[in-house]
């Protein structure tokens, strides 16, 4: 049975464990955001809807293929599982996605204004990070206009008047670059309260996305 499958319950029990931290490391509040794992070539596990992360156990953790049957696990399926499932059709590089409300980046995501890079660090996510258009949450057109931003090589979008997604090759780089992303929203949105930051050239973030990529491997 697939739910024994040691790999199975193991990435459910990551979702888990990067859900709690999600609360301690001030990423979302009560029951919002949500996050997902790729398993092989065809399942995802995602956190399921509105249980609170600190009761969250594995067993709760659905695993749903990729056209959103469950297969397994006792929660429903988060309500944005249809952005999640619209990025791993898109994107065949990722492995990882996690949804927050953090309050730095959502806050230019209400204002509908991409994250510039003010700090070298947002090279985790790209040049900038970008708006995906304002959609309903937990519908397949706010997939789209998430996966439309993305485009081919981001790792991160603002979903407009709602939160952030991010996207990487695993659940744990995914999870960092979340917390990559909510830093340079806080560090851009200060340096912007008392004065015009200095934002770095794409070539200098491409320099910094190589050597990044090669300090976390
Ligand atoms: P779920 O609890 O259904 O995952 O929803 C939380 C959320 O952030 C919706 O956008
Ligand atoms: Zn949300």
């Amino acid at each position: 049975m697939a739910d024994e499958e040691p790999r199975f319950l193991e990435a459910r029990q990551s979702i888990c464990d990067y859900g709690r931290r999600l609360i301690e490391d001030e990423l979302t509040t009560g029951t919002g955001g949500n996050l997902s794992v790729r398993l092989g070539e065809d399942r995802i596990a995602i956190s399921p809807s509105g249980i609170p992360y600190e009761q969250m156990s594995a067993s709760d953790v659905p695993v749903v293929t990729l056209d959103g049957t469950v297969v397994t696990g006792s929660g429903d399926p988060s309500s944005e599982l249809p952005m999640h499932l619209a990025v791993y059709d898109d994107r065949p590089d990722v492995a990882g996605v996690v949804h927050t409300h953090s309050p730095y980046a959502t806050t230019f995501a209400s204002l509908a204004e991409p994250i510039p890079a003010s700090h070298y660090l947002l090279a985790f996510a790209g040049t900038e990070v970008p708006v995906a258009e304002y959609e309903t949450h937990a519908t397949r057109d706010l997939g789209a206009t998430v996966v439309e931003a993305l485009g081919e090589s981001s790792r991160a979008a603002l979903m407009e008047n709602h939160g952030v997604l991010t996207a990487a090759d695993s659940l744990e780089f995914a999870y960092t670059v979340a917390q990559m992303v909510e830093f340079c929203a806080r560090i851009h949105y200060q340096a912007r309260a008392i004065g015009e930051p200095e934002i770095l050239p794409a070539d200098e973030i491409e320099r910094v996305r190589g050597k990044l990529e090669s300090y976390v491997e």
